[in-house]
This record gives structure tokens, sequence and C-alpha cells, in this order.
């Protein structure tokens, strides 16, 4: 200061200069071409740190400066040199050692540079702390922005009333679905959030200045263009944001998306719930412990199973109640989970408070920690007394089944079926059987062995059966033959075992001889019923036959009433009374006859005899049947006698038969002969007739008692149908046999009796005249009587002539149609039993004779049932009467015609 006040007093310029050198507060040098210092002011040489100028001239100045400016002090030197102005900035330590920041100048004088170095440390470390106050400005910034985008939560500001988007973060983004809204008002940018009230909550705020929190707050949102609106949870803070006169700017909105938790909540929340439901409900115990094992948990079911109440069990030990004889496995269970087992089964008893034991099927859990330590059990707990009494019941039905089969008399047995690959049942094998198997099968050590093996011929029908019955499961019951075992059998079979089951049981039981016994019965069943069928019969024709010949019996009482004054006629009527009370002799002799052998009664009366003397007598018997019939009998005997030990009359009785058979049953006209000859040692008698024959398969049928060849027909001419019979019994009595023959119907028949010889001898026979029957003559109506019964029509005939009417009387159809032609009949009374043209016929052909279509036709027979009405009444007839016709009935219609 000195110097510059010494200065200014000083007008000299050098001085001035001078002092202005000395006075500058910046170190000015003076410096020669290469640098030495020549000249140094006061404050340079403080700077360096010297005491004076004299230790300072000449020296390099920038030997004084730091190696780090030399690089700049050289360039700015080259420049000063080159007459410009150099410049740098450099530091350099003051002579206490502290740093100082210097700005130097060197500009060319004179040959020489004059240095200017000006102290700016102060600037230097102002504009430092300037610059690290923005650094950390800026790092703060920077650090608020990452906070702003990275941030965890969602954040957006909002500036003005308008609510226009002035920021929004990364997380904002995210939760509206990618949409940016800055620059946008809320209310276009997001409007799917009209009416959720947000929009008027922000006003709100925006308005009062007053911050507005909110958890779990639901809201929808748009977040995917078309997609239905998505609801997020969030917890958030809308801040207002005030600028610095204190009034609210925009509004900061700052939360977190928690709807994943919230949804997880949800779902936990209904899960445990539901998890709550089905432990409450299970029809299972639940039970939980704690690592004491004392309960913590219970549900009903297991309160029910133990006994106890769920205040009872609650914070008590299992063991408390566990059965004594479960303690040890349930200790050792809980154990093993402790020690790091996950879970374990155990079979136990609870000792409920009633004393009883309740058995159980126990599985136990660990409940472990996030870090797996054991925090605990869970036991889910079935009651197993059902389980244990099936199992018992199952082993007693066992043991019941096995002892049942092992006594039953009925076969049983297991089978395998075995199927090809078709799944076609091609055998089966034995597993195992019961003892009486062998009985009813007589198959012996079957066990193991297929059924092929043991019966190679088996019928594939059993293992079809047996088949279908594994692969349905249906089971059948079914009656068989096994004709490879030759038996019978009644099975019940049955699957073993479910679905997929190859396994059979068989219960079956031989019933061969059941079934041979029902057999027998089934064939005796129907002997009876046809033995039943033929008695019927016969007694339907017994009493026609009884009516043969009481019809003209009843006749001629009649006649002798109206004719006792006439010998003759009293006489006639009388032979043919005795005539047929002996032919009802003859029948009822048969049939007492029948009895008797039946009866084992008859005895035979045996005799030497020549059987053709036998034969002969009876022609002689039934000479007036063959000659009613105008049959031609032709008999052929042996020159010799044939001699036979045996009961005549018998004898002659079946000869008689046989040829009143032939007469039967030969129309009229026929030829009947009767042949005796010897064969060997037997005498064969053959009675042979043209007439009706007998159909081939009743040949053998015409022996049996009761038997006729087709009834009710032409061919019935009456009878029992017991003369055969008879006659083969007979024959048989004589230790002979008969047999018929015939080539069919309308050709004639043959019997043959062959009787065993005795010796030999000759008879010879000869033939009763027949018996002609006559109408009678009258006067008044003309009436046609037509029977095949001589003496009933020649009878009635004389009852009607005694009443006055003209008759005609005929014995055969043909006959009777041939006389009403020309006698011109008003009535006809027709028998409908007759050989040949039968009454039916004989009706029907008289109704087409001219002049005959109003005869009044009568049916007479001995059949009255109502189907022979029908019959006769569509034959033609006007009236049916049966026989024996009362004179009084026959009087009356007579003369209802005559009215
Ligand atoms: P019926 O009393 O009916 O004559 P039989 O026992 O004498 O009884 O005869 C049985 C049946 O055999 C007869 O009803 C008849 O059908 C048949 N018959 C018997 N002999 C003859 C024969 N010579 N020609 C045709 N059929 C006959």
């Amino acid at each position: 200061m000195q110097d510059s006040r010494s200065a200014a007093s000083a007008l000299d310029p050098a001085t001035l200069g001078r002092q202005l050198f000395e006075a500058s507060p910046d170190c000015v040098k003076l410096l020669d071409g290469e640098g030495r210092i020549v000249a140094i002011n006061r404050c340079g040489i403080e700077a360096l740190g010297a005491d004076s100028i004299d230790t300072l001239r000449g020296r390099l100045w920038r030997s004084f400066v730091p190696e780090a400016s030399h690089a700049e002090l050289d360039a700015s030197m080259a420049q000063a040199h080159a007459g410009g102005v150099g410049r740098f900035r450099g530091c350099m330590p003051d002579p206490q050692g502290l740093t100082r920041w210097w700005e130097v100048t060197i500009s060319p004088i004179d040959g020489g540079l004059l240095a200017t170095s000006r102290d700016i440390s102060e600037q230097v470390a102002a504009e430092a702390e300037r610059e690290r106050l923005l650094a950390q400005l800026r790092s703060a910034n920077e650090r608020m922005e990452d906070v702003f985008r990275q941030a965890p939560a969602f954040m957006c500001v909002f500036t003005g009333p308008g609510l226009v988007f002035d920021m929004v973060n990364e997380r904002y983004l995210q939760l509206v679905g990618g949409r940016d809204p800055v620059g946008l008002a809320l209310r276009e940018a997001l409007p799917e959030l009209a009416g959720q009230g947000f929009v008027e909550l922000l006003e709100g705020v925006y308005r009062s200045g007053e911050p507005v929190f909110g958890t779990d707050v639901p809201v929808m949102l748009q977040r995917r263009p078309g997609a239905p609106l998505e609801r997020r949870f969030v917890d958030q803070v809308y801040m207002p944001l005030r600028d610095p006169d204190g009034g609210v700017s925009g509004i900061l909105v700052h939360g977190i998306d928690v709807t994943d938790r919230k949804l997880n909540e949800i779902a936990l929340y209904e899960s445990r719930e539901r998890f709550q439901k089905i432990v409450s409900q299970a029809a299972t115990g639940v039970v939980q412990m704690d690592t004491e094992g004392r309960i913590t948990l219970v549900n009903q079911k297991y309160c029910e199973m133990v006994g106890r109440s769920e205040a009872e069990l609650l914070g008590v030990s299992v063991l408390d109640f566990t059965a004594p004889g479960s303690v040890p496995v349930t200790i050792d269970a809980m154990r093993r989970l402790a020690g790091g087992e996950q879970g374990v089964v155990v079979d136990k008893e609870y000792l409920r408070r009633d004393g009883s034991l309740m058995p159980v099927t126990s599985s136990v859990n660990a409940l472990r920690g996030p870090s797996g330590e054991f925090q605990g059990l869970v036991a889910i707990v079935v009651d197993t007394t059902e389980k244990r009494r099936a199992e018992e019941q199952l082993r007693a039905s066992e043991e019941r089944y096995r002892t049942l089969f092992e006594s039953v008399d009925q076969g049983f047995c297991i089978l395998e079926m075995i199927f090809d690959e078709d799944e076609r049942p091609v055998d089966y094998r034995f597993l195992e059987m019961n003892r009486m198997f062998e009985v009813h099968t007589g198959l012996v050590g079957g066990a193991g062995k297929t059924a092929r093996e043991m019966v190679p011929t088996l019928d594939s029908f059993w293992f079809e059966t047996y088949g279908r019955v594994a692969q349905t499961g249906e089971p059948v019951r079914f009656e068989s033959e096994a004709p490879a075992m030759e038996r019978w059998f009644d099975v019940y079979a049955t699957r073993l075992g479910g679905p997929g089951s190859n396994r059979v049981a068989l219960l079956f039981s031989d019933i061969t001889s059941r079934k041979e016994s029902e057999a027998t019965l089934r064939k005796l069943a129907s002997d009876l019923a046809e033995a039943d069928r033929r008695k019927t019969e016969f007694l339907a024709t017994l009493a026609h036959e009884l009516r043969n010949p009481l019809a003209p019996i009843r006749s001629g009482l009649g006649v002798m009433r109206l004719k006792g004054d006439s010998p003759a006629a009293v006489a006639r009527v009388r032979e043919m009374m005795e005539r047929q009370v002996g032919n009802m002799v003859n029948l009822i002799d048969d049939l007492l006859d029948i009895a008797r052998i039946s009866g084992g009664k008859l005895e035979l009366k045996k005799e030497r005899a020549d059987l053709r003397t036998v034969l002969s007598s009876a022609v002689e018997t039934s000479l007036p049947l063959v000659e009613s019939g105008r049959h031609e009998l032709t008999v052929d005997l042996p020159e010799t006698e044939v001699p036979v030990e045996a009961d005549v009359t018998r004898i002659a009785q079946v000869v008689a038969n046989l040829l009143n058979n032939a007469a039967k049953y030969t129309p009229a006209g026929g030829c009947i002969g009767l042949a005796l000859r010897v064969e060997d040692d037997h005498a064969v008698i053959s009675v042979s007739d043209n007439g009706i024959g007998i159909p081939q398969d009743q040949l053998s049928a015409v022996f049996e008692m009761f038997s006729q060849v087709g009834q009710h027909t032409e061919r019935s001419q009456g009878g029992l149908g017991i003369g055969l019979s008879l006659v083969r019994r007979l024959v048989n009595m004589h230790g002979g046999e008969v047999s018929a023959a015939s080539r069919g119907p309308g050709t004639g028949s043959v019997f043959t009796v062959r009787l065993p010889l005795a010796s030999g001898a000759q008879a010879g026979g000869d033939m009763a005249p027949a018996f002609e029957p006559d109408g009678a003559g009258g006067e008044g109506a003309r009436i046609l009587v037509v029977d095949d019964n001589v003496d009933a029509a020649v009878t009635l005939s004389m009852i009607l002539d005694a009443c006055g009417y003209t008759t005609r009387v005929a014995h055969d159809g043909a006959h009777a149609v041939e006389l009403a032609a020309a006698f011109r009949p008003q009535v006809a009374f027709l028998d409908i039993g007759m050989p040949g043209m039968d009454g039916y016929q004989t009706a029907r052909a008289m109704r087409r004779l001219a002049g005959l279509e109003h005869i009044t036709l009568v049916a007479l027979t001995g059949w009255g049932a109502d189907s022979d009405r029908q019959k006769s009444s569509e034959a033609g007839f006007d009236h049916h009467l049966t026989k024996p016709v009362q004179l009084d009935v026959v009087q009356d219609l007579l003369a209802k015609l005559a009215a």
C-alpha cells in the first residue's frame, strides 16, 4: 500500500509502472526468451516462498510449476512466443502447503514474456461447490425419477382441475393395460371409470386439498381393447400437490395393485371355508394334534366315533382314550412322524366312554412348517367296525358254505373257463369239488383236470353254457342230458367274482333215474288217458248197442197189442223178439267173458276135438248175419281131422266172432271165406272178406279193448269194440295167436288164428238158411222204413201197417233209393248207421229224386247227441228220433204230418 501511495504521488510513468508492477495483487513475472525469471513482483516472490528476487532471478520459472501443468505451460509460452496470448489454469501449493489455483496469462514483451498468475483458488472452490451441488441435485432428480419409474407401486400425476395426466409410471401403465394417458384428461383416457366414483373422488381431493386413502378398492378396467371389464383391487392414496403459493395444482396418485393378493385371499378364504365344511361334515373322523399329541381340532364324526364331545377332546392327548392294546402302535406312529416320516397308517382301537372298543384305521400325516419343522399331526380316521364284521362274517360264511357243500347230497364244483383267442369257450378246468361230485358224475380225481381230459367227447353245449355264465355273470338253471356221460343233470351255474372272472360254480344232481321214471310215468299217463277214452266210447257204444235189439222188441210189443188177434203176426213177432233177446244175451255174454278174463276167472274146459267140427258150429252161429248181408260164404276145410286140445265153445265163439265181423264190415253181397289148414304143428284158421278193410296203422289196434276203427261213421256197424279183444285173449289162452291183415280201406281183411295142434281128425260143416225180411202191406199214407237191422225194420213196418199206413221196407241205402223212386213214399224212416250208403247219403239221394222234394225224412238212430241231431238236420232230415222208438211218438209225428 505504501508503494501505491508513493507511486500515486510520483507522476513518472516508469515509476508508476514500477509501482503498479509491485502493487499488483497478481503474481507478475518478466521472463526472458527461455523462460528464466528476469523480474518478479512482491506477490510473486511470496507465492514462490522466496525472500527476495535474488534467489529467483535467472531461474526457469517452469521449475516452480508442478509437472502436471508443464504441457499447458509450454503450449501457452509457445503461443506467446508466436505473438499471441497463452492461457492456462493450474494448481500449485503455496509455501504453507495449501493448494492454490492460478489462472496464468502469458504474453510477449520486448523479446521476453510477461506472465501473470492470478490466484483464483476461491473462484475455483466456489465453482467446485456449485458443480457439486448441481451434481447432487441431478442425482437426486435421477433418483426421484428412478423411484417414480421403478417404484413397485403405480404412480401418476394429474394437473389442473381437469385432471390431465402429467406423468405415469410403468406400473400405472401395466395397471391400465398399456394405454399411455399422458396429456389426456382422466375421463377421456379411462372412460370405463365413469360411474365408478373415482373421477368424483379425485375432483373432491382437488377442491378440498385433503388426501384420500383407500385399501382393497375394487376398480373395473378395460385392460385389453374389446375384452370385458376386468376387476382389479388396489390400495391407493390421492395426494394433493401444491404450488409455491400453497394452492392445489395437481394430484399424485400412488398405490399398489393388490389383485393377486386379494384373489388369493378370496380363494384361500373360500378353500378354507370349503375345507372346514368338508372336514366338519366328513363321513370320516378328522383330528389334528400339536407336537405333544394334544388335540387342537376334531370334527363331528370323530366325536361320534370316540364317544366324546368336542369340548371334552380339545387339549386332551389321544392316548388318553386309546385302547391300552393300541397305545404302543400309536406312540410309535407319533414318533416316526415327528422323526421325519410323512405319513403312516395305523390300525387301532379307541376306548369309548361307555367302555366299548371302536376299531379304526387312522391315516396320520405330519404337519410341517415352511422349513420342514414338525408342527403337529393330522389324522383321517375310518371306522372299521363294519369292515371287521364283514371280514368275520365272510370267514364264517365261507366256513359255513364249505361245510354245507361238503354235507349236501348234490355235486358241487368250481370251474375255471378256458377261452380261445377269439374269446370262445373251448374247455374248462375243475378247480375244486365236493365229495358228492364223484357220485353224481362218475368222474374220479377231477381236480386240476379239464373237462375234455376227463370226457373227451363232451358236447360243446356245456362249454358254451358255462362260458356264457362267465362272460355275462347271469346265473342259469337247467336240465340237460350229457350223452357222452350217459347221464342227465339238473344244474345251477353261477359266476364267482365280478366281471372278468373266469370262475363258475356249479351245484348239480344226476337226475338220470328221475328222467327215466318220468318217461315211464308219461307213458303210463298217456296209456291211461287212452284207456279212459276207450272206456268212455265203450259206454256210449254199449248204450247204442243195447238199444239196437230193444228197438225191435218194443216195436214187437206194439204189434202184439195192435194185432193180438192175428196168431200168424204174433208168432212172427215173437220169433223176432226171441232173436233180439238172443243178440242181447250174446252181447252181455261177451261183456261177462271179458270181465271174467280180466279178472282171471274164465276157465277153459279143454278137450280134444276136431277143429273142423268147431268151425262148422261157428258158421251155424254166424249164418243169420251172413245171410242178412246177402254175402257169399265159402268154407274150405281139410279132408282130414285137425285135432286140437281146446275149449270148443270158446274156439267156436272166436271163429263166429270173426265171421260176424266179416259180415258186418262187408257191404251187402260180399264174399266171405273161412279156411282151415295145417302148417307144421299148428292149425291155421283164416277168415277173409272183400269188405271195407282196415287201415295199416290200425291192424294191431283193432285187438285192443273198446277199439273201433273210426267211430260214428259209415264203418260203424254197432258192436262194443270188445269182440276182437275177446278173440285174442281166448286164442292166447289156448297158446295160439291171432293177427289181422288188410291192404287198406276197401280192400277187404284177413284174420288169421294159429292154434297148436293136438293130433289129427276130420270134421265137416253145413249152413243155415238166411232170414228173409219182408214188408207188410196196408193203406193210407205211404211210408218207407229203411234199417239194416232186419228185425227193427220189419217190426216198425208191421206197426205202421197195423195203424193203416202203406209201408215198404229196405235194408240198405241203395235199395231204399231204388224203392223210393218207384213207391214214392210221403214219409221215410231212415236208419243212419248202415253199411255202404249210410242214412245221411240215402237221405240226400232221396231228396234229389223227382217228386220226392217234399218227402218227410225221419232219422232213426241210436245216436242221440246234439251233434248227431245237427248232422242229420244238415243232411236234410226233418225229424230225428232215437232208438228204441216209442210207438206213440211215431203216431204223434205221423198225425202232425197228416194235419
Ligand atoms: P266191434 O264190436 O266194433 O265189431 P270188434 O272188436 O269186433 O268190435 O272189432 C273192432 C273193430 O275192428 C271194428 O269196430 C271194426 O272197425 C274193425 N274190424 C273188425 N273186423 C273187421 C273186418 N272184417 N273188416 C273191417 N274192419 C273190421
